[in-house]
């Protein structure tokens, strides 16, 4: 009865890290229908132990909105903006629309699956039709489990088993969708506020990246072409652009992994399995953080609770800045302060010395990356922090401990990452790049360069913090 009367009502479908309209299975549904869709993007910043976004996320999700915006609008749609808490906007747009149902893909964060939980059985209390679907993973996490029925831990099973599941084809953006052309309050975009103004410090980002469904395209078919041949051992040179750079894309759902998977399909041998095998470990995080919901403030192993954290504020600015004296950590912090991305060797060298060298708290450094990326994500930065930090689910040991200047020699010889992101020490020669503290005077001053003046002394001896952490991190081998 709820149904027929339901009939020719118009269908919201929810925007959330689904920014896309390809291979959006939600909009997808609701298109199919012929009914009238009401595309709704809520700004729900409160409630439900939510994490604000960051700032250079809020820059992107400005950007991408536009674009999904303008992309609805082509197919015959418009996209509503509304703030507030999710329920409750939901509620108001059903009783202002008469939709009968609401749609929406999942998410995954800890905050957004409770919230839409509670979502869908309000919905369905009230008898409207309330229908999820996939799109952000391969797999959902609550359906792999071990042979015990408990989560894993370890990647290398994990994705053995997720190997066993087919993955499908993607969906075919609507060919037009019948808009809602009655009444609805709608927000401004600029009413979000999510570009900085006071300074403007979005400049390098909008050089480097295309926010939105094209761009995400455009990324993957150029790196399909150019880059995944020789992709397993370019992923490492933060010198060139060997990676696919669509991290930004797929943290804000304008592609999806269904999508890529699909984009790979023919493509056989080592440079597409090592990269469909990175996607892997973007599922794994999804798993870790499914089951440890608090991923980004505790602990994975509960030996690492007692760790006796250094508060060095000094030491944090200094690393925050790009300012350590190493110039590999240096390179990294400030292409990730100009461009809201940091190459992943850079990174994983960049966390290690901030945990290890600096004896300063993973979440220190995961807020700030939290803060200051594109690309950051509920389930990958937190993964990846305790990965570095050891305190994770199959991490690195604790006595792994990277020498910034022997990784910034292997990844980056001739120095061109160096030589990009710390102009001061452009001058120096291959042979001192990544160790300006050792060159000779007598370079030093051919080059008009002055140690602690243009450039930083090291902020710590590495080798000194290198014994400092294996001592300290001795107490946590049995956690
Ligand atoms: P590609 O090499 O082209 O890989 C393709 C895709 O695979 C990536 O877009 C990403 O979705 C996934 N992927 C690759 N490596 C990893 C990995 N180690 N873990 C999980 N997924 C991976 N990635 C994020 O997306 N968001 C984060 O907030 C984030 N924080 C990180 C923090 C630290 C300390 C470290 C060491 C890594 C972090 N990563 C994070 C993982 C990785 O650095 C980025 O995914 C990668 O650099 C993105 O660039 P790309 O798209 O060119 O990667």
């Amino acid at each position: 009865m709820e149904r027929d009367q339901a009939g020719g009502s118009p269908i919201i479908v929810l925007f959330r890290d689904d920014l896309r309209v390809a291979d959006n299975g939600a909009l997808a549904a609701a298109g199919a229908t012929g009914r009238p869709v009401v595309p709704l993007f809520i700004l729900d910043e409160g409630g439900n132990d939510a994490r604000p976004l960051g700032a250079a996320s809020r820059w992107w999700l400005h950007h991408s909105l536009a674009a999904l915006e303008r992309s609805l609008e082509m197919l015959g749609g418009r996209l509503f903006l509304r703030r507030g808490e999710t329920q409750k906007i939901v509620a108001e747009a059903v009783k202002e629309t008469g939709a009968g149902a609401v749609f929406w893909n999942r998410r995954y964060s800890p905050a957004g699956i409770a919230a839409d939980k509670a979502l869908k059985s309000g919905l369905r209390a009230q008898g409207l039709e309330a229908k999820s679907h996939d799109g952000f993973l391969l797999h959902e996490p609550s359906r792999i489990a071990t042979q015990s029925g408990d989560f894993y831990k370890v990647f290398t099973p994990f994705y053995r088993r997720l190997a066993e599941d087919d993955v499908r084809d993607p969906i075919d953006a609507p060919a037009s969708l019948a808009g809602w052309k009655g009444k609805l309050a709608s927000d401004r975009l600029d009413a979000f506020e999510f570009l900085p103004t006071h300074p403007d410090w979005s400049s390098g980002l909008a050089q480097r990246w295309q926010p939105g469904e094209q761009g995400a395209r455009e990324r993957l078919a150029r790196f399909v072409e150019d880059g995944l041949d020789n992709y397993a051992e370019n992923r490492d040179l933060p010198g060139i652009d060997g990676t696919s750079g669509l991290s930004p894309h797929l943290a804000h759902g304008e592609i999806t992994p269904f999508q890529i998977m699909a984009a790979l399909r023919r493509r056989r041998g080592k440079d597409a399995e090592t990269f469909r095998k990175e996607l892997g470990w973007r599922e794994f995080s999804y798993h870790l953080l499914f089951n440890r919901p608090r991923l980004h403030r505790e602990n994975f192993r509960p030996a690492f609770e007692a760790f006796e954290w250094q508060e060095a504020p000094a030491a944090l600015k200094a690393w925050q800045r790009g300012l350590t004296g190493y110039p590999i950590v240096d390179a990294g912090m400030r292409e990730l302060w100009r461009t809201g991305w940091m190459h992943n060797r850079v990174r994983m060298i960049a966390a290690s010395f901030l945990v290890k060298d600096l004896l300063i708290d993973w979440r220190t450094g995961e807020d700030w990356f939290w803060d200051t990326l594109v690309d950051a994500d509920a389930a990958s930065n937190p993964a990846s922090w305790q990965w570095v930090a050891g305190s994770g689910a199959d991490a690195a040991p604790y006595f792994r401990i990277f020498n910034p200047v022997l990784q910034g020699e292997k990844f980056d010889p001739q120095g061109s990452y160096i030589r990009r992101y710390v102009p001061e020490l452009a001058k120096l020669p291959d042979r001192y790049i990544h160790r300006p503290f050792e060159a000779p005077a007598a370079v030093l001053r051919d080059c008009g360069f002055s140690l602690g003046k243009d450039y930083p002394s090291p902020i710590v001896d590495h080798a000194m913090a290198r014994d400092r952490a294996l001592e300290m991190y001795r107490g946590t081998r049995e956690g």
